[in-house]
């Protein structure tokens, strides 16, 4: 005879089926208005392409984007007029590669997924950085655009040292992707902030701040000032919070919050995104104004965030 047993577990089963089926994959979500990096990384996933390649390729539009002063070419210099560029990458087996402080490199994202892949490390910094991207193929380039260089001669008038965040908006990218495996990735890449001291890095390349995944959970990412962003670990507090059964928008929310012990909490901005293994998603940000990127099976849509202040 069949016990009651195996009947809850056929339940269980059944249930778990139905649990799978409601999962929203494929899926990408990005910070701010990146609309073509989104589509570019679903262009992957729609044909069954794995996330690690989703978020790679989506990270590389603003990269390569002269107009976008937050990422790559393109990117606002440092205040002695260098364009120097953070990125890192993980992958859904918990690998990471990063950049920091890399100049003269179109693609930053790319040469953190070699670090990944072709080193047993998971940092590579300034001069080294370059001399592996070189060695791995990639073109040395000038990435200082004329744009750039005439906001720096403003910058300069005043030459203040106040490197603010940008309150409005901007296209630092950290991208998530979800693939049809289930499977998480994410990628992040910016030029930092505009102006900063010569060597100064923020959150974007540091694993764990800027970005993280983990695959039994969940993935985050962060935009905004690098510096709150790295004292609160914000990315990997959203995933162990995801972790302990909360809902991405509940743990953006609660890392938000976290910012305000920082002393000056009304000068800056920082915003938040999450996705779980569900294809439940979240973004928070500390002031009006952030917003993400997301793409699924139903389309493109712009996701206005809600804000602490
Ligand atoms: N988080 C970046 C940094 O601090 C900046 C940004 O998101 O725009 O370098």
């Amino acid at each position: 005879a069949i016990g009651m047993g195996s009947l809850t577990s056929l339940d269980q089963l059944s249930e778990w089926f139905s649990a799978f089926a409601k999962i929203r994959k494929p899926l990408v979500i990005a910070t701010w208005n990146n609309k073509k990096a989104v589509e570019t990384a679903w262009d992957v996933l729609k044909s069954g392409g794995r996330a690690l390649d989703a978020v790679e390729a989506g990270a590389r539009i603003p990269e390569s984007d002269p107009e976008d002063t937050s990422v790559g070419y393109g990117g606002f210099p440092d205040r002695d007029g260098f364009v120097t560029l953070d990125a890192c990458i993980m992958d859904e087996l918990g690998n990471a590669g990063s950049v920091v402080f890399l100049e003269k490199i179109m693609h930053p994202i790319s040469v953190a997924r070699r670090v990944m892949e072709k080193t047993p490390h998971v940092i590579l910094a300034g001069a080294g950085a370059h001399q592996f991207a070189i060695e791995q193929g990639f073109k040395e380039e000038n990435l200082l655009t004329e744009k750039a260089q005439k906001a720096l001669d403003a910058w300069r008038i005043k030459s203040e040292y106040k490197p603010k965040i940008n309150v409005e908006r901007h296209d630092t990218i950290g991208i998530l992707g979800l693939d049809q495996n289930g499977d998480l990735s994410g990628a992040c890449t910016t030029s930092g902030l505009a102006f900063k001291m010569r060597g100064r890095v923020g959150d974007s390349p540091i694993i764990g701040a800027g970005l993280y995944v983990d695959n039994e959970v969940g993935a985050a990412t962060a935009t905004g000032l690098g510096e709150a962003v790295i004292k609160k670990v914000g990315s990997f507090s959203i995933v162990e919070m995801m972790r302990q059964g909360m809902h991405p928008e509940k743990a953006c929310k609660a890392a938000a919050k976290r910012l305000l012990t920082i002393k000056s909490k009304d000068e800056f901005q920082v915003g938040y995104i999450a996705v779980n293994k569900k294809g439940e998603l979240g973004a928070w940000a500390l002031r009006p104004g952030f917003e993400a990127a997301v793409i699924t099976q139903d389309g493109f849509q712009l996701i206005k965030a809600n804000s602490i202040f």
